[in-house]
């Protein structure tokens, strides 16, 4: 089961660093790749910076037609909201299914299509919070924590330690 996030409603300038962290806990918490609907080289060059020091092959890509994009994905469709049903409730459903699943997040008020385009509307909780801390306990909720465990192989690694810091550089 592959998962692809897309960030919907990137404002140049302004969302570079919340849509860097979007990306980064997709990549830290199981997902393949992020989908921005509005190119960003620099945000592009910062997360495939922290990709080739910390490994994986997390992929970001480029829409320039997210309607398009959405219909033609093949798999179950996730939009992250307030408004949508706990997401305790939906989770088992896309467990189980076992399709890919695309997980849609906003940054400003999502276009009203977006709700009906989803297969799940889903909340985390229903108080507005971030799209960065709904895609991490969404993603942490479909992965049941395994996601955490996972070994990335890059270049710089970090050895777990009570206290300190401990790194090693694989060669
Ligand atoms: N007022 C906006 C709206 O009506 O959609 C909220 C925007 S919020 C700052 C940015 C994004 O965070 C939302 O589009 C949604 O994806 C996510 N989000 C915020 N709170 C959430 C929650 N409780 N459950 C799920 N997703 C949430």
């Amino acid at each position: 089961m592959k998962v692809v996030v897309l960030r919907l409603g990137h404002r140049y300038g302004r969302d570079k660093r919340l849509s860097t962290h979007v990306a980064l806990t997709a990549r830290a918490f199981g997902a393949k790749e992020v989908v921005f609907d509005a190119v960003d080289r620099e945000v592009e060059e910062s997360i495939n910076a922290v990709s080739s020091s910390w490994g994986g092959s997390f992929k970001v890509s480029f829409t320039d037609g997210w309607k398009k994009y959405v219909k033609n994905f093949k798999g179950d469709i996730v939009h992250l909201t307030m408004y949508g049903l706990p997401v305790g409730k939906v989770v088992g459903k896309l467990r189980k299914s076992r399709k890919d699943k695309l997980v849609i997040v906003g940054s400003q008020k999502v276009p009203s299509e977006v709700y009906q385009m989803a297969s799940y509307n889903a909340a985390v909780g229903s108080q507005p919070h971030s799209e960065v801390a709904a895609l991490a306990v969404f993603l942490d909720r479909l992965f049941a924590g395994r996601q955490l465990m996972k070994r990335f192989g890059g270049r710089i690694e970090i050895v777990p330690q009570a206290r300190g810091k401990r790194m090693v550089e694989n060669r």
